[in-house]
């Protein structure tokens, strides 16, 4: 056997469970022990300072320099005490994943020696040297100014020895380079739109906050199998392997006991999380072999999006510290189950009314229906926008493959909230809106006061489903910011809660009553937004064919896709929820587009290196053996012909060939490609002309796996790489 898959292989299949790490305390003793939360703020900030901070925080209200200062002296004093040594402005930049520059607490203390110190404005305000971020030119690059400014409604924290400050990253201009700006716009355009409308049902509502629970999923490979793949290593996924005999088939992998060097893999992760203050609560094993899901509680969404961003670097140092490798790539392997982050998103006014939750009485079911619906017409008049949301050349490999929802956004609502809709639809307004003479409200719909959700009827195959309190967005992929998503789906969500509300105040203007007003607009929205609803399987050819019907966004290609956020429409919508400008949605595309053509750039120059330098010679090899064989062969019976291995030969020597020319052709696509200078041009290129090559060439390099002597083969093998552990 190639030498450096025997050895990785051995190595991998002899691993011991690595002892987890034992806090001997309780979870709670030790949760946010590396968090500057309000615990840690109480003890090392003045009582005045205390209160300043956190009221702003609350109120999302500027922070003087004077506060800026206090603040950054007790959070240097806590940090040391920890063991930090450095601070750095964290952020979340284009690409994905988190951007730091670390600096030493030390300055010149003017007598020739130092001191340690965190100033007020080094604290609120800092100029990285950016310039090699993707901006779409939002920043000319021989400028190199991008600021990133303090996120005080995300806790600083402790990660290796470095105090980490949460912030947002944007031009000189003020526009935008990262996720955090725009989502906290997002976050802020829901929060007045929903609270609008919040006022027709309960005067009192101040604030309507966005929550946010994701559920992680990834694979784990073993460190040396990873290592032994140049293609795992580069790209996150296999660009070549033919599919192990024995796969997910059973399904026994989603039952099965967690493995034990996976457990305690698992056990250090949580301790970490708990510390760092991520309230990670469920583990499973997911459906694929060597596939497993972490999901925390729900977090308000700016702190859930950064809790996710540390968890997946987290994930990857513990991982490392078991022998592991952690791929966040969303179809690491071909013909298992690629890996999502199911989004779950829900809105909950300041009084702890859950608006997606049915109430106890008739006027909360109308206003849970009334954001159920306005979500509907949402996801329904943004659909496209929504897939290019969570489009990316890694999760293009997931949608529409084996147990993921397709490219084509719909929502599944169960029969319980359908058949409440139908009713509303199919009432008058009459029927339905009765004022009694206590001013209280009546819907003569059914069964409502009493919405019991059940929460067991769900359909996995949809793409935005509700689950009894909340709205599942199951397409974002493992590797991406949710931030991305749940820009798009809070904007679209403020920009219809807005529209609503103007639609409602113009029929109360012209004489209607208010529950009438509101009425009349949600059934137009039930019939409206049928389109997007649907209940069936989204898996299956025939929803695909039924959704072009229905005239829902059925793009396919993700640099296409990306045009969605150029639409008339969307401008229009950020616009007016001041999420985004024109010239930011821009420059972003820019970076998609680019961010698209380089993943895809990358994996040709590696499946083509790999298959010229590891597998033809493999092959050429192998091929020389049975050539050796058939001419013995014909020494010894000079009569007999040996039909099977010269047909073997043959075979080879077809599927070398096919490889070489396809890797030829493949590099000629490159090279006029990257003549290309516009991004999106370019994009569409490398998706039209080269991309197709990627798949070609894998079927020749999978059939050669089939034929070669499995000693030769150079490869960890899929057998190998999905069940060692
Ligand atoms: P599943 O059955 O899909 O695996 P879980 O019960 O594991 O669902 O929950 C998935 C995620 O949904 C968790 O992070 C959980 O905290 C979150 N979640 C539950 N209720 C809400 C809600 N009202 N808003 C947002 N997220 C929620
Ligand atoms: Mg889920």
């Amino acid at each position: 056997m190639s030498s450096l898959r025997f050895r990785a292989v051995e190595k991998a299949s002899n691993r011991v469970a690595k002892q987890a790490i034992s806090p001997n305390k309780k979870t709670s003793e030790y949760f946010g022990a590396d968090v500057f939360n309000k615990v840690a703020m109480q003890k090392h900030l003045a009582k005045e300072t205390f209160e300043k901070i956190n009221q702003a925080i609350r109120q999302g209200t500027a922070i003087d320099r004077a506060l800026a200062d206090h603040v950054a002296a007790g959070l240097r004093m806590w940090a040391m005490e920890k063991g930090a040594t450095h601070y750095t402005h964290w952020f979340h930049p284009l690409t994905d994943g988190t951007a730091e520059k670390h600096d030493a607490f030390i300055e010149f203390d003017g007598q020739g020696g130092l001191i340690e110190e965190l100033s007020g404005k080094l604290l609120a305000q800092q100029e990285p040297d950016a310039s090699s971020f993707p901006s779409g030119g939002l920043r000319n690059t021989f400028e190199a100014r991008g600021y990133s400014a303090w996120d005080p409604a995300s806790p600083a924290f402790i990660m290796d020895n470095t105090l980490c400050i949460p912030t947002v990253f944007i031009a000189y201009t003020g526009e935008a380079l990262d996720y955090k700006t725009p989502l906290l716009r997002a976050i802020q355009a829901v929060n007045s739109a929903a609270t609008e409308v919040c006022h027709y049902f309960d005067q009192d509502v101040e604030k309507v906050v966005t929550n946010l629970g994701w559920e992680q999923e990834y694979f784990l490979v073993d460190d040396a199998l990873y290592e032994a793949r140049p293609d795992l290593a580069l790209t996150e996924r296999t660009l070549m392997g033919h599919e192990s005999a024995k796969n997910q088939q059973l399904e026994d992998h989603y039952f099965g006991a967690i493995p034990p060097r996976v457990q305690s893999f698992m056990k250090d992760l949580e301790y970490y999380c708990y510390r760092l203050g991520i309230p990670v609560k469920t583990r499973h094993n997911e459906v694929a072999p060597n596939q497993f899901e972490l999901a925390p509680i729900y977090e308000e969404a700016n702190l859930a999006v950064d809790h996710n961003l540390l968890l997946m670097a987290v994930m990857k140092k513990i991982a490392r510290e078991h022998d592991f490798r952690v791929l966040l790539h969303e179809k690491p392997f071909k013909g298992v189950n690629g890996s999502g982050k199911h989004n779950n998103w829900s809105l909950c006014t300041n009084k702890g009314v859950n608006l997606f939750s049915p109430g106890k009485d008739q006027e909360a079911n109308l206003q849970f229906i009334c954001f159920i619906a306005n979500a509907l017409m949402a996801v329904y008049k943004h659909n496209a926008l929504l897939k290019a949301s969570i489009s990316t050349a890694t999760n293009a490999l997931r949608l529409g493959a084996s147990e993921a929802p397709p490219a084509i956004i719909s929502s599944f609502l169960g029969s319980q909230v359908s058949d409440i809709l139908s009713k509303f639809e199919n009432s008058s307004i009459e029927e339905a809106v009765r004022v009694d003479a206590k001013k209280k409200l009546k819907l003569g719909v059914g069964q409502i006061p009493e919405i019991l959700l059940d929460n067991t009827d769900r359909n996995r195959t949809s793409a935005f489903a509700f689950t009894g309190n909340r709205f599942e967005f199951r397409a974002p992929g493992s590797s991406v910011n949710c931030a991305s998503a749940l820009i798009a789906l809070n904007s679209a969500m403020a920009a219809q809660l807005c529209d609503f509300k103007i639609e409602v105040d113009q029929l109360i203007a012209a004489g209607k009553s208010k529950e009438e007003a509101i009425f009349e607009r949600i059934k137009a929205y039930i019939t409206i937004s049928k389109p997007i609803c649907f209940d069936g399987n989204g898996y299956s050819q025939e929803w695909q064919i039924e959704a072009r019907k229905r005239g829902l966004d059925c793009q396919t290609s993700v640099p296409l896709i990306y045009d969605a956020y150029l639409s008339e429409q969307s401008i229009k919508m950020f616009a007016d929820t001041k999420v985004f400008t024109h010239h930011e949605l821009i420059a972003r595309n820019e970076v998609k587009w680019e961010i698209y053509t380089k993943k895809i750039q990358i994996e040709s120059r590696v499946l083509g290196d790999l298959a010229i330098n590891h597998i033809i010679p493999v092959c050429t090899r192998y091929q020389t053996i049975l050539m050796d064989n058939v001419m013995k062969y014909k020494q010894l019976f000079p009569e007999e012909e040996n039909k099977e291995n010269l047909e073997l030969i043959r075979e080879i020597k077809s599927n070398i060939s096919a490889v070489r020319a396809k890797v030829v052709m493949m590099t000629e696509s490159r090279k006029e490609a990257n003549l290309i200078e516009e991004a999106k041009a370019k994009a569409i290129a490398y998706h039209d002309r080269v991309l197709p090559f990627l798949d070609d060439i894998r079927y020749h390099i999978d059939k050669l796996e089939l034929i070669v002597d499995n000693e030769l083969w150079p490869l960890p093998k899929y057998r190998e790489l999905l069940f060692t552990r």
